[in-house]
């Protein structure tokens, strides 16, 4: 830029010297005028030059003013710049020109003080006004020629900065807000989440904040498309504004997460209204491109100043509430509480410990016959796993396996489930153990692990293991959720005749008529079911039913949870195949079964009373 205006500087300053030196020359009586020729030439040549090379500069604008600020050099990207050509510009004055109002008269006393005082316009950036009255941000440089003359001649050199501003705005847009939704994003909100607490704090209210999640989102992006998900996304932003007064605020947090803070709140007793707002927004259906689509979400709330001084805390406290309601299903709300905080201490440590305990060998599998019902023979055993941490008493599968699959580390146990399950059945088969199958409970998240077929696979044929040695426990609600991907891989274990059993039964979806879409062999019938039918006929009714479409469909029924002889006798009543229950045995560790197989153990608890 500085290089540029000097250069001008010095061209403009020499412009007029050929035609000194020409009339000295030509005093001094020296030089041919040839030689003043060739002269005039190469300077005209030079001027053509620098006139190009301003000419050519697409983003350098470059105008001259006279003394009266009346244009008497415009270039073309001085056109490009403000919209005027070069012929509409001539005569006109800098200020009537592109100088807007409120800037009219301080540039005129600039230039005078430059003129008369030799008081230089110093560089800047100016926003100038463009034909169109629309200002265009430019870096300005100013150049004074002739100064000390009744001619004196101002050169504007200006530098297009649209675009930069443009990006500069474009890049604080996206560091403050969401691209899809157009919503402040985490950060913003967060900042802007602080001031409004200030407010509340001054103004003696309550601040509601929920933490939105919908539900199962992935699926719809799987299903239907990315573009599809943003659609859904957009309406439901556009949704949620709807409920919201100027004083609220929102942001889309991540994927399918958005926070929503409801300010001036006067009592407690209002808090659930302003929930009520959010669950409004999702109860209408999604229009899609070719469908519509219903929306559950679960929400997370929490309360200024009851749990949390500052956003940073409040955020955290709807988010582990939001958490919480994730567990709990779909749709679910749940309000954040001193307790819900200490329970996520206590599981956030056991996790770690979790993590450490596949580390150091803590789990075991134990292992619960399943028993046929009229003999008590043992045919099958069910795997289950046991943690029994080194420095306390045993914590519960029913524990600590959906703190596993929240936290990702069910991968790594359930794959060391699966080779301990294989290890212990090739191992039995070598002693000669006479032993039907393993069954290996499978969670939902464990599935989605997109080679967890594969892994099976090798894990099996790394013991030779076939479809008699090995089956699969899966719950009804992972059987419904889960994607084509899981589908086929069950499909084809299905054909290679492995053993697919739906537990506890009744007890998900409880939904018929998907039995006969899915790819499975038993059903193993809740045992809240078990425990009741000897009293409650509706129990009792479920379970005959439950039977009756197992056996139509041509699946093997198992009975689960049973502890007495009532129920035994039920279940025989009712032809189950096999049953499992601490009436029979409860779950045993290896060796335990290696007696009880070679027969050394006493008999069943139940054919022995
Ligand atoms: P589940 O698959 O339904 O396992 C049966 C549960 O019922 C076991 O609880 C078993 O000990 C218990 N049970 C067996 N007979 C009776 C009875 O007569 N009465 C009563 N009240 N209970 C009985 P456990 O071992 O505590 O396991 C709880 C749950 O943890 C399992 O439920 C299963 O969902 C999960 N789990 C256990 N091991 C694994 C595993 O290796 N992988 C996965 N993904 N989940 C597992
Ligand atoms: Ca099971
Ligand atoms: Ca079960």
């Amino acid at each position: 830029m500085n290089g540029l205006a000097s250069r001008l500087r010095y061209w403009l300053k020499h412009r007029r010297a050929p035609n000194c030196r020409r009339r000295s020359r030509l005093a001094d009586g020296e030089g041919s005028s040839e030689e003043a020729e060739r002269v005039r030439r190469q300077y005209r040549e030079s001027e053509q030059r620098f006139r190009a090379l301003l000419e050519s500069l697409p983003k350098v604008a470059v105008q001259g003013y006279d003394r009266h600020r009346r244009v008497i050099y415009w270039n073309e990207a001085s056109t490009h710049l403000y919209g005027y050509t070069a012929e509409e510009a001539f005569g006109q004055t800098l200020e009537e020109l592109i100088i807007p109002d409120i800037m009219r008269d301080d540039v005129i006393a600039a230039h005078r003080a430059w003129v008369e005082e030799g008081r230089e316009i110093p560089a800047d950036e100016l926003e100038l006004r463009h034909r169109s009255g629309k200002l265009v941000p430019v870096f300005s440089h100013h150049v004074m020629l002739n100064e000390h003359t009744d001619e004196p001649l101002m050169f504007c050199i200006d530098v297009d900065l649209s675009e930069q501003k443009q990006a500069r705005r474009e890049l604080d847009f996206a560091r403050r807000f969401d691209r899809l939704t157009h919503l402040p994003n985490r950060e913003f909100f967060e900042e802007q989440l602080d001031e409004a607490l200030r407010d509340t704090t001054a103004q003696g209210r309550l601040l509601v904040l929920v933490f939105l999640d919908i539900d199962r989102f992935v699926d719809i992006n799987d299903a239907l498309g990315y573009q599809e998900g943003d659609r859904l996304l957009l309406q439901l932003a556009a949704r949620l504004g709807q409920q919201l007064r100027v004083s609220d605020l929102m942001c889309r947090v991540s994927g399918d997460e958005f926070l929503v803070a409801f300010s001036g709140v006067t009592h407690e007793r209002d808090i659930p209204r302003r929930v009520l707002k959010v669950q409004e927004a999702l109860r209408a259906p999604f229009a899609l491109r070719e469908t519509s689509r219903k929306l559950t979400a679960c929400l997370g709330v929490s309360v200024f100043p009851t749990n949390g001084e500052s956003a940073a805390e409040l955020i955290r406290c709807a988010d582990v509430a939001k958490n919480r309601a994730k567990l709990e299903g779909r749709g679910q709300v749940v309000y954040f509480d001193q307790r819900l905080h200490d329970e996520l201490l206590y599981q956030h440590r056991l996790i770690d410990r979790l993590e450490l305990a596949v580390e150091r060998g803590e789990l075991m599998l134990h292992y619960q016959p399943q028993v046929a019902p009229a003999s008590g023979q043992v045919e099958n055993l069910e795997a289950l796993l046991r943690w029994y941490p080194a420095d306390g008493p045993p914590i519960s599968p029913a524990e600590f396996i959906p703190l596993a699959e929240r936290s990702g580390l069910i991968h790594r146990i359930g794959d060391w489930v699966m080779e301990e399950a294989c290890r212990q059945r090739a191992a039995w088969r070598q002693a000669g153990l006479a032993l039907g199958r393993i069954d290996i409970n499978f969670s939902g998240s464990q599935l989605n692990s997109p080679d967890l077929f594969a892994r099976l696979d090798a894990c099996l044929a790394r013991f030779a293991l076939g479809p008699r040695d090995i089956g699969l426990e899966l719950t009804e609600n992972v059987l419904i959720d889960a994607d084509q991907r899981v589908l086929e891989g069950l499909q084809r274990l299905y054909h290679r005749g492995f053993r697919i059993a739906i537990d506890d039964f009744g007890t998900g979806y409880s939904s018929l008529s998907y039995l006969k879409h899915f790819p499975v062999t038993a059903l193993k019938v809740d045992r809240a079911f078990v425990r009741d039918a000897p009293n409650q006929p509706k129990d009792r009714a479920i379970m005959e039913a439950a039977v009756f479409i197992g056996h139509r469909l041509g699946l093997e029924v198992v009975a689960e949870g049973v502890e007495n002889v009532e129920q035994l006798d039920l279940i025989r009543e009712m032809h189950c195949d096999l049953v499992q229950g601490f009436y029979f045995f409860a779950p045993m560790a290896a060796a335990e079964v290696e007696r009880l197989l070679a027969g050394v153990s006493a008999s069943p608890s139940g054919l022995s009373s």
